[in-house]
């Protein structure tokens, strides 16, 4: 496997690349897990050359704590990637890829005001400029993204729209633990009694699915929910909504052949998790 670690090197080593090969474009924060291995994987499996890149990005985090806090393992995370067959590792520092303050400002609408949007400010804007700054690095034919973050694939998704990025953004399936945790590098840092507190996410998604599949209304599905939640973590969750999976508008007892997703964040000792499930009613 090549690492690269330079922004220039990595532009030259791509254009001097054959332009038939296709590419496949994996970009991670680190700490890798097998949710992100799965990314990997299906990225082989499209492509002729798989790039996983490893970058914190600081300007998608509204909290200094929490940035210095993100674990940070690059070592295994090499080891991992070589072991799952990636071609090529893209490593850069903060200061190459923001060589001053950036002023980028991208605006998404309704994508970026509710959910995370409403709870992180600026969070979408940094990661537009990360995944915007990858995209013109490594020229990817594809670019891999879980639904695990399904609001910000919604927002990659008007990004590479709006600025006719040329590649398809393929949307992956979330991994979970046997008990059904969503993984997620932010659970390194979860006691073991957290990480069984933490169960309380994905178990109150499937019952909110659950209860609208079964014919509940969405508000009352939401609020077994809630009353699920809070008797499990003794708060209500930061949000829980129910919504269409791809525009994020809420759901509300319409009859649909659209994909719904039930999305929720909530604290866990000292970690904020997200999880969601996509689903149909029939
Ligand atoms: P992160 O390193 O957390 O920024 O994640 C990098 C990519 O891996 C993002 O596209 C995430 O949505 C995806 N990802 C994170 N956790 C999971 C998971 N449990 N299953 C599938 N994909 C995931």
């Amino acid at each position: 496997m090549k690492i690269i670690t330079s922004v220039s090197e990595l532009i030259a080593f791509r254009n001097q690349q054959d332009s038939t090969v296709s590419v496949g474009l994996v970009p991670t924060m680190g700490a890798l897990h097998s949710g992100h291995l799965s990314l990997i994987q299906k990225a082989k499996q499209q492509n002729d050359f798989v790039i996983c890149s490893v970058f914190v990005n600081p300007t998608q985090f509204g909290n200094s704590e929490d940035l210095e806090k993100y674990p940070r393992n690059l070592g295994q995370d090499a080891h991992l990637l070589e072991q799952n067959g990636t071609d090529l590792l893209f490593a850069p520092t903060p200061q190459d890829v923001y060589p001053h303050t950036t002023f980028l400002n991208f605006s998404f609408g309704h994508l970026e005001q509710v959910m995370e949007g409403k709870f992180r400010a600026g969070h979408f804007n940094g990661v537009a400029a990360v995944v915007s700054k990858l995209f013109h690095y490594c020229s990817p034919s594809r670019a891999y993204f879980g639904q695990k973050d399904l609001q910000q694939v919604a927002v990659i998704q008007d990004l590479v729209e709006a600025l006719s990025f040329n590649l398809t953004v393929v949307r992956c399936p979330i991994i979970r633990s046997a008990e059904g945790l969503a993984l997620s590098s932010r659970n390194e840092r979860l006691s073991l009694e957290e990480k069984q507190h933490a169960l309380t996410l994905s178990q109150t998604i499937f019952k909110v699915r659950d209860a609208l599949k079964g014919g509940k209304r969405a508000s009352e599905s939401i609020e077994l929910g809630v009353l699920h939640y809070q008797s499990g973590l003794g708060v209500p969750p930061e949000y829980l909504e129910l919504v269409y999976a791809d525009s994020l508008l809420p759901y509300q007892d319409e009859s649909t052949v659209l994909d719904l997703a039930v999305c929720i964040a909530g604290k866990v000792g000292p970690v904020r998790l997200i999880d969601n499930v996509v689903f149909q009613l029939n």
